[in-house]
């Protein structure tokens, strides 16, 4: 344990010393942030926290968020549901918080993995792979491949998967991790209960889905008054949960699983929809954060 403490202080020192380069790959302002797979999130935690990537993972680690967040001990991907990079690019104004984490040095986009749905898209955060290769055709599917929590724990770390009862972040991600919290209604009810996990059990991994976005933008359409309160609270949420996250040693990522488009619906409302491989449905934002201890 002291010779790990060591090193993780020397990376600390290397990883501010190489501050300015990362800081000049900085997106230019305007500029499209670069955009990674999906593929990539699941090796780039492996790479974080040292232990091998997923077997079957498609994609090698992102560098840029691994030299910055290196020597994490701990890591926390933080999924907004429907949180499609459009949105957000429209809804701004309604996300202070989160555009206040996001300076461009630590921003980028992914691009979901086909359909982009759910189970699909979570279920490649936890392994690396796309649907031929994870078989997810639905949040109860057995993975077809090695996943990032079975991986943690053969070396010796644990995991806690999140969501709201019935959605993707309880049945796939909690059915995956070492913790998991049941019959959370709401999603104010699933932080409670993850703060609660997290507090006693101290896992190395947490994946949670942050779940109404997604509702609302399918019932009035991802560009509407609706959505943008959704987004809102979404912003409220990562208020209380990334800070409260920093100051117990997590890294964080920020991200969604998918996008969505607006539909007109039958009855002449506009609704919203996701799923095929338009960017409207496919690139969604990745914000990255060291832990308080380690944020300079
Ligand atoms: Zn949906």
């Amino acid at each position: 344990m002291n010779v790990f403490r060591l090193s993780s202080l020397a990376l600390v020192s290397i990883s501010c010393a190489i501050l300015p380069a990362a800081a000049s790959e900085a997106t230019p302002s305007g500029a499209a942030p670069q955009t990674y797979a999906m593929q990539a999130l699941a090796p780039t935690i492996a790479a974080i926290l040292g232990v091998p990537a997923p077997k079957q993972a498609e994609a090698p680690p992102i560098d840029r968020i691994v030299k910055d967040l290196q020597g994490s001990n701990k890591l926390a991907v933080l999924g907004v549901d429907a949180f499609g990079a459009a949105i957000w690019e429209k809804m701004r104004g309604k996300t202070p918080y989160l555009n206040s984490l996001a300076t461009g040095a630590n921003q980028a986009q992914l691009r979901s993995v086909l359909p982009s749905v759910t189970c699909v898209n979570f279920g490649c955060m936890i392994t690396g792979g796309s649907q031929k290769t994870t078989g997810i055709l639905t949040k109860d599917s057995q993975l077809q491949c090695e996943d990032l929590c079975s991986v943690l724990r053969a070396n010796g770390m644990k995991s806690g998967g999140f969501g709201r009862k019935d959605y993707t972040g309880d049945r796939l991600l909690g059915r995956y991790a070492d913790f998991s919290v049941a019959d959370m209604a709401s999603d104010q009810d699933v932080l409670a209960g993850m703060m609660e996990v997290i507090e006693a059990k101290k896992p190395e991994f947490v994946i949670v889905q942050y779940g109404k976005t997604d509702d609302v933008f399918h019932a009035r359409g991802p560009f509407s008054q609706e959505a943008a309160e959704a987004c809102a609270g979404a912003d409220a949420w990562l208020e209380q949960l990334v800070p409260w996250l920093r100051a117990r040693g997590y890294a964080i990522l920020i991200t969604a699983d998918h996008g969505q488009h607006e539909t007109a619906k039958k009855d002449g409302t506009t609704g919203g929809t996701h799923g095929t491989a338009s960017d409207l449905d496919c690139l969604v934002p990745l914000v990255w954060l060291r832990s308080a201890e380690r944020a300079n």
